[in-house]
């Protein structure tokens, strides 16, 4: 046992909690969820948290896959005590490097009889499920190879038939656990299929390699999505047979759309990836992630220490989740108010014309920002400041006509002199019309931008070259 998972004296064991994906696809919000949860839970009690790439299913499991996984969690604010880029003695942390230590575990399992070769090809299994499904019963594995006596099985064996490794699941009996989100439940083994826990190409299968992963790497607790739920009696017999201790899992209800539907493509953007390009925070995400299927007394943007003391287990919800991303977009706009001005120039970099000066970028800004909720609503304004001149509408003609030349000479010879002080133009035109408020500075905005409303006007002509502005205004005296 590590170090770090040993009990302080007296005390509880620290937890050690795991993200445990599949390299299938990329990060969905719900898996994304997941490893916060996970995340959180070790981090409210100075506990480890793990990720363990599941990838034994060779054929469906892509190494770009687990790259764009940790990118997308490193993003998100989600980092890990060990890792496949991080390991220690617990590891590897990719299944597939994990091999020799499920092979001496499947010798155990063999030794003691828990297990047995089954030589059903895929043709036989399908036939006698759709006969168990026409007899209007649930399909499981009816036992064609549990019984075969070391003869028979030699006599397939020699003739080189591939076998897989299954599990025998004591009949007459229950199991029983304590789900820390579902609280007690109970499984008749009698409904539970004597399953497959190595496949014929030697690979381990899921039940197998989670389970005694989540032992080998002294996981105390496993909090996964609801469509596992069914699985972890499988689990808890292997563990059983194995002698192994088992993590508390706990299983969180799965995150749905505005209909109630599982939450998919229909709905929503569901990839992590696709949120991060549109330009949202992910503290934004990871706060509409916290509280989907987890309630909390807490209402504002929580940064990573925040979450992490507030999360409880307890407040855990097992009712389904819905996805809002108008909810999202609340939180964006909170995290977007609270960026630093060196974040939010990271944030709009992207949007702004090369070669843009320190100051003109600072200026530009600091105007949009408390105006833009993503990136996409700063995009008409990095063509009003550093495009050409935008035309106008009606209402905008109207005001520039009632202004009159007489305005726009001395606004244009102000900016002339001045560069782009607003109050500079300001004074001189009050002092050469007599105008005021709305009067004074609606016709400058709508020269300037050819909108009658937006961001503050002062730190968008300081953020505007220099001639563009004096051009603008010049265009009407
Ligand atoms: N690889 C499994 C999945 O992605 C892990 C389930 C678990 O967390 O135990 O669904």
């Amino acid at each position: 046992m590590s170090a770090s998972a040993m009990s302080p004296p007296g005390g509880e064991p620290q937890p050690v909690t795991r993200f445990a994906p599949s390299p299938t696809g990329e990060l969905h919000l719900g898996n994304a969820r997941t490893a916060l949860f996970n995340l959180l839970l070790a981090r409210r009690a100075g506990g480890r948290f793990l990720l363990r790439i599941e990838d034994t299913d060779s054929e469906r499991s892509l190494e770009a896959h687990t790259t764009a996984l940790m990118a997308d969690l490193r993003w998100l604010g989600i980092d890990w005590d060990a890792g496949p880029d991080r390991e220690d003695e617990r590891g590897p942390y990719r299944q597939s490097q994990r091999g020799a230590l499920y092979a001496r575990q499947f010798a155990v399992l063999e030794a003691r009889q828990m297990v047995y070769p089954c030589f059903c090809t895929a043709l036989e299994l399908e036939l006698s499920r759709r006969a168990q499904l026409a007899a209007g019963k649930p399909p499981r594995y009816a036992g064609a190879c549990r019984d075969l006596t070391p003869e028979e099985r030699a006599r397939r064996q020699a003739q080189g038939l591939a076998a897989t490794l299954r599990f025998r699941v004591p009949r007459g009996e229950r199991v029983t656990f304590e789900d820390f989100v579902h609280g007690p439940q109970s499984f008749p083994t009698d409904d539970i299929g004597d399953f497959v826990v190595r496949r014929a190409d030697g690979s381990a299968a899921f039940f197998f390699s989670n389970a005694v992963d989540d032992a080998s790497m002294g996981v105390t607790q496993a909090l996964r999505g609801e469509d596992h739920l069914t699985n972890t009696p499988r689990q808890l017999l292997i563990l059983a047979a194995l002698g192994l201790a088992a993590p508390a899992y706990g299983h969180v209800a799965l995150i749905v759309g505005a209909d109630g539907a599982p939450l998919s493509k229909r709905h929503a953007a569901v990839s992590v990836r696709e949120y991060r390009e549109r330009g949202y925070q992910p503290l934004a995400l990871a706060n509409h992630l916290f509280r989907l299927g987890h309630s909390s007394p807490l209402h504002g943007l929580l940064g990573p220490e925040e979450m992490a003391r507030a999360f409880d287990v307890a407040h855990l919800g097992r009712a389904p989740a819905r996805f809002d991303e108008q909810q999202l977009l609340v939180w964006q706009k909170d995290a977007v108010h609270a960026l630093s001005p060196q974040a939010a120039r990271a944030w709009l970099a992207p949007l702004l014309p090369a070669g843009l000066d320190a100051h003109a970028t600072e200026a530009f800004i600091a105007a949009l920002l408390p105006n833009v909720v993503l990136p996409e609503d700063a995009r008409p304004w990095v063509d009003i400041v550093f495009g050409g001149p935008p035309p106008l509408g009606a209402a905008g003609e109207q005001v520039v006509r009632e202004a009159g030349a007489g305005y726009f000479a001395a606004a244009a010879a102000a900016a002339a002199a001045s560069g782009n002080d607003l109050p500079a133009i300001a004074g001189a035109v009050r002092a050469a019309t007599g105008r005021k408020g709305a009067a004074l500075y609606m016709p400058l905005r709508v020269a300037l931008t050819g909108r009658e409303h937006g961001p503050e006007l002062a730190p968008l002509l300081r953020a505007m070259p220099a001639g563009k502005a004096r051009e603008r205004l010049a265009r009407f005296a």
